[in-house]
Formats: structure tokens, C-alpha cells, sequence
């Protein structure tokens, strides 16, 4: 199964927990769930889901480590920065599911971590 998320921003952090979920819901034999994203300036992201500080506080992390505009990439396309955050973070996480459910901690979400929007992005969700 897949899914579109459009993003409105150049980075932001959107939880995808419910969409995932609800493919979990209709597959409730799996094991596991694996969430990747084909590009190669976004990323998959599992953390806090409660205090939105948080998101804010890992974009800022990650621009201030990785900045713009000093890469071989960036005489090219100019995102560099972005392919460096991706793939840090990697494109696809995977989670156990148990009794039919996602096995998420309470203070954890799924999201996608744009680096590079606005753009479209897929997200593939398999049930293992
Ligand atoms: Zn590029």
C-alpha cells in the first residue's frame, strides 16, 4: 500500500501515524511494518509525538550541523544539504506490530521529515 503526502514547507516534520495505522488496521496478521519513502531528499522519522518543540528542535539540530550552500552538490542542484539530512536519518523505518497494532511507544509517532519541500512525497507501507 501507499500513500501521498504533499508538503508545504523547504523542512517540516508530518506525522503519518494514522495513515499507517489505518493499513495496519486491514492487515492484522503482520509482524511488522516497514515505512519508506522512495526519494532522496526526505526521510522517516520515529520520535516525539506530544511537545512539537521537538521537531523544531531536530530541524535546528540538523541545519546548524548540516549547513547550506558549502557542498560539491550544491553548484549542482543546490540541495545539497538536503541528500546529507536524508540520508542521516535514512528512508524508512520499521516497526513491530502486536495483537494487530502498531507496537509505538506512547510518547512516539511515525513522520515523514521533509527536507527539501514543497513537494509530493510517497510513502510505501508494507506489512511483513
Ligand atoms: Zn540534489
Amino acid at each position: 500500500m501507499e500513500f501521498i503526502i504533499k508538503t508545504g514547507r523547504k523542512e517540516e516534520i508530518i506525522d503519518i501515524t494514522k495513515q499507517v495505522e489505518e493499513i495496519v488496521s486491514k492487515n492484522k496478521e503482520g509482524k511488522a511494518c516497514l515505512i519508506y519513502c522512495p526519494h532522496a531528499t526526505c526521510a522517516i522519522i520515529i520520535n516525539e509525538n506530544y511537545d512539537k518543540a521537538v521537531q523544531e528542535d531536530i530541524l535546528n539540530y540538523l541545519k546548524k550541523q548540516i549547513p547550506q550552500g558549502i557542498w560539491k552538490h550544491d553548484n549542482n542542484d543546490g540541495n545539497a544539504d538536503s541528500h546529507i539530512k536524508a540520508s542521516i536519518i535514512g528512508p524508512s523505518q520499521l516497526v513491530p506490530i502486536g495483537q494487530g497494532n502498531l507496537q509505538l511507544g506512547t510518547w512516539q509517532n511515525i513522520a515523514l521529515a521533509e527536507f527539501d519541500g514543497p513537494r509530493e512525497r510517497k510513502i510505501i507501507v508494507k506489512i511483513l
